[in-house]
């Protein structure tokens, strides 16, 4: 059992009381609060409609680039990415003058609340989807950490834990299935079960979310599954508290066609071919869902360009949202200046980004676009199994802040 008289850890200027019972924090990707209001409308979330009812349920704001590893990171440290330093799945490391996935460790800037609270002597695990997700959640963290895409390589030595597949009693799931979200949960409860973790992080993929609107059979299928894995972990008793990443929309005209805006073209027309870089930080090994296709971009000047001009220039077209210089943009949204381009843009809610025709394969997309990576996504669910007390009203919540909610604020 966790001693309850243990201290308060500090993470990023930010003090966290022990937990008082084993708390199991859940980052649902793509979980726009539709989703599961559609799902406590269809009778098929009977637990989630008891979250709400007994428990907490607030809306809260999630990072902008809304992408899957900027917020993630900014759950777990408790800090927005100006702090830790991850402002994209990908990115323009100048340093090195190449375009890499922002998954290596070495690009965060900052300790998570994870590996703090293991260091301080709480027994700590998790469990994400995805295995590009792993290093960065997992940094410096002495416990179990592993992905369900790689739940077969999963070792002792190295992650904390062997023999998943086994255990949790299913194959290794495709990586490109709701299977592979329910492999986290069902991983969850067993590990909650077995080893009793003090802390627990729990992170999803949106392979569904992509494809599949709110109040939909196939999303409702989803959050009815999800619905039966967290009253597990509650009747294993454990404080429950789910957020998400970011949010999901339509980028899609009424035929259902994709609403892209592609930047490299219009800005090889602006400068010539080749001169601006345009980068898309959706991008991701995992291109099926969204064909890199999102409404947030970033753009690197040849010198001597005119930026407040072509920035003019670009926010008029139809399906720009807002288009700002680097140290504007760092500002607004808390993003490290010396990681964004010249401009950063952002599309309207219906319209993607793209870079040029041609560098998008959108062949495997076989529903209509949804995608994400706007300010139009950034609303996202804050739920706790427990009521919340003394949350100053008309307090800002960010989904960065649900382990100072559930772990300050519980009652
Ligand atoms: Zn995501």
């Amino acid at each position: 059992m966790p001693d309850t008289t243990a201290s308060p850890v500090t993470v990023n200027g930010r003090t966290y009381r022990w937990m008082d019972r084993p708390l199991v924090v859940v980052c649902v990707d793509g979980c726009e609060p539709d989703y599961i209001t559609q799902a406590l409308e269809a009778g098929v979330a009977p637990y989630l409609r008891s979250l709400c009812e007994r428990g907490t349920s607030l809306l809260g704001e999630c990072v902008v680039p809304s992408f899957t590893n900027p917020n993630n990171l900014s759950i777990v440290t408790g800090a927005p990415p100006a702090v830790h330093g991850i402002c994209g799945n990908y990115f323009y490391d100048t340093e090195r003058n190449e375009e890499v996935m922002m998954n290596d460790a070495r690009y965060l800037r900052a300790e998570t609340i994870l590996a703090q609270f293991a260091r301080a002597g709480a027994k700590v695990a998790v469990v994400t989807a995805k295995d590009k997700l792993r290093a960065l959640l997992g940094h410096n963290l002495r416990g179990i950490c592993f992905s369900a895409e790689k739940a077969d390589r999963a070792t002792p030595a190295e992650h904390g834990i062997g023999d998943v597949l086994d255990r949790v009693g299913k194959p290794l799931p495709p990586v490109y299935s709701a299977d592979l979200s329910e492999f986290v949960f069902a991983a969850g409860v067993s590990i909650l079960e077995r080893e009793r973790p003090d802390l627990m992080y729990l992170s999803t993929t949106d392979y569904v979310q992509h494809k599949h609107a709110p109040g939909t059979p196939q999303a409702n299928a989803f959050y009815a599954m999800m619905s039966g894995y967290l009253a597990q972990l509650d009747a294993l008793g454990a404080s429950v508290a789910l957020t998400a990443d970011h949010g999901m929309n339509a980028k899609t005209d009424a035929a259902g066609r994709a609403q892209i805006i592609f930047l490299q073209d219009w800005f090889d027309g602006e400068l010539g071919s080749g001169k601006a870089r345009v980068i898309l930080p959706i991008t991701d090994p995992y291109v099926v869902h969204h064909g890199s296709l999102g409404s947030f971009a970033t753009c690197y000047l040849p010198g001597g360009a005119d930026a407040q001009a072509l920035g003019e220039r670009l926010a008029a077209l139809p399906g720009i949202a807002c288009v700002l210089p680097r140290e504007a943009a760092a500002a607004r949204f808390e993003l490290p200046p010396d990681r964004l381009g010249d401009l950063v843009i952002l599309s309207q809610r219906l319209f993607v980004l793209g870079t040029a025709p041609g560098r998008h394969d959108l062949s495997s997309l076989d529903a209509p676009l949804r995608s994400h990576g706007g300010e139009s996504e950034q609303a996202v669910p804050l739920l706790f199994n427990r009521s919340l007390r003394g949350v100053p009203p008309g307090r800002r919540l960010r989904n960065f802040d649900i382990f100072d909610l559930a772990l300050n604020y519980c009652a």
